[in-house]
């Protein structure tokens, strides 16, 4: 092996390739499940150094596993415990290489932070409108490789749609050119959207072409209490058919989800307090703000009217509005402080949500007496994240190892059951491996590894995961 890392070391320079000392940021996960052991952390600073990284593993026979913010939340970007993976950090790649303001497109290297595009698009007066309550860290190549979701799906898409082009190194160290700016080409198969949710399997992504936006004119926030989820499922009804694509954020938080907020941040205010569900509701509007926040007021008076809404606080400033949207995001956090838990990402049509849930909840408390659900998501999306914890005082790596194939059993039958999908936008990772193996068709898995195996023909490129 000294061999390779002599290699690596000339590719990157020595500063660059890390094989000693605390490698805890890159070797364990954001939730702290899963810890590997990498033979070394490489720190490419070009594309070219990517390629030479890459070729060196190849021609050595190392696995690969790359990274970008290490936000991830199905352990696809850590390397397993067995030492001999190198860890491939993207997060020196960090420049925007153009924006085209006429073509509303933006290029930038794969470790840009998501945070960092959105702002260099607002400076020239535009949107990139992917958002995520991790975009302080994660970066655009990881976006891309888990075709990462967020709040802004119901309007914008996720990170597929937003994507035009791709530069990617190969397996073999080659560099594929595809940073397309172009929203029509119609030339063979889409070897972009191949890369695009391919979790590191398939290609190193270097660089990107995103999609940008106007900036809207106004954007108003409320928070809505309902009493049910049937009552969410209609306020989204209405507020869609009254708002149309204005329509840019429908999340809802279970009332656990945000106790547990209450309990591990309890300086962030909640203006509905005891509200069964939570709906957080967002508007971009083109008019200005007098006529977006009179509409706003119009769609909740009629939700109320209706009785689908209980009570409804809307956003009178920007701080309100951001105090509103920290309370969503929040929940990740909470859940994080309150230890390990039993996640499921998951994808239902938005009719099915309600009884899913009430069958589901139902289904679990019996199994586990004094279960704790954490249920919020995207819900204008049909993406639930519903997240079982352990009973309260009970340990939670315990619970985990004891109940997680059990409750996944339960879980995800029933996600089956009503048409769903078993990873909505987290992807598959580590976590899900098995479970995408046994409810997969045979012919989607056989195309896949068909793929996988055309692609990546030594399977050095995050091998163990997805498939
Ligand atoms: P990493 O975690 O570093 O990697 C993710 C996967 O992509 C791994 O398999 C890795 O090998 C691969 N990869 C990374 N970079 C590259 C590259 N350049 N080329 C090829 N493969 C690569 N996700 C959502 O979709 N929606 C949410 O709302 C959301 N909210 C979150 C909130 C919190 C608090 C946290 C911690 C996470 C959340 N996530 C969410 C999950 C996570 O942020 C996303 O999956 C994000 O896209 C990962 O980006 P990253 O740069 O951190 O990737």
């Amino acid at each position: 092996m000294n061999g390779l890392l002599d290699t690596l070391r000339a590719a990157v320079g020595a500063a660059q390739l890390l094989t000693e000392g605390d490698l805890t940021a890159y070797e364990l996960d954001w939730r702290r499940r899963w810890r590997g052991r990498a033979l070394a952390v490489v720190r490419p600073g070009s594309t070219a150094e990517v390629a030479a990284v890459v070729r060196a593993c190849a021609a050595a026979g190392v696995a690969i596993v790359p990274q970008g913010g290490n936000t991830g939340l199905v352990g696809g970007g850590v390397p397993d415990a067995s030492g001999s993976q190198v860890l491939l950090s993207l997060q020196r790649l960090n420049r925007i290489r153009t924006i085209d303001a006429a073509n509303l497109t933006l290029s930038c290297e794969a470790g840009c932070v998501l945070q960092a595009v959105q702002q260099a698009a607002a400076e020239q007066g535009l949107l990139f409108p992917l958002s995520l309550a991790a975009e302080g860290s994660c970066t655009i190549g990881g976006n891309l490789a888990a075709n990462a979701g967020g709040t802004q799906v119901l309007r914008f898409g996720n990170a597929r749609e937003l994507c035009l082009g791709l530069e990617v190194v190969t397996a073999s160290g080659e560099v594929w050119d595809g940073l397309s700016g172009l929203r029509k080409d119609n030339t063979g198969y889409d070897l972009r959207d191949l890369f695009v949710g391919s979790e590191g399997t398939l290609g190193i992504i270097t660089a990107a072409t995103l999609k940008l936006f106007p900036q809207p004119a106004a954007v108003t926030t409320a928070l809505a209490a309902c009493s049910s989820l049937d009552d969410c499922v209609a306020l989204l009804n209405l507020a869609r058919t009254r708002l149309g694509a204005g329509l840019t954020g429908f999340e809802v938080m279970g009332r656990f989800a945000l106790d547990l907020v209450a309990r591990h941040f309890p300086a962030l205010p909640q203006p509905l307090p005891g509200a069964p569900w939570t709906v957080l509701l967002e508007q971009s509007d083109t008019d200005g703000e007098a006529a977006a926040q009179e509409r706003f007021e119009a769609v909740l008076g009629a939700a109320l009217e209706a009785g689908c809404v209980a009570d409804a606080a809307i956003a009178s400033s920007l701080a309100q509005s951001q105090t509103m949207w920290q309370l969503r995001e929040s929940i990740p956090l909470a859940q994080a402080e309150e230890g390990l838990n039993i996640k499921h990402d998951i994808a239902l049509p938005v009719s099915a949500i309600p009884g899913f849930v009430a069958a589901t909840d139902a289904a679990l408390a019996a199994a586990i007496p004094g279960v704790r659900l954490v249920c919020f998501g995207h819900l204008g999306d049909g993406n639930l994240h519903y997240n079982v914890q352990a009973p309260a005082g009970e340990d939670a790596k315990r619970f985990l190892a004891k109940q997680e194939p059990g409750v996944n059993r339960i879980v995800y039958d029933a996600v089956v059951a009503c048409g769903g999908s078993i990873s909505a936008e987290h992807g598959i990772g580590q976590l899900k491996r098995e479970e995408l193996a046994e409810r997969k068709s045979p012919v989607a898995l056989a195309m896949m590894r068909a793929i996988k195996a055309a692609l990546d023909p030594q399977n050095l490129l995050n091998p163990g995961r997805v498939i």
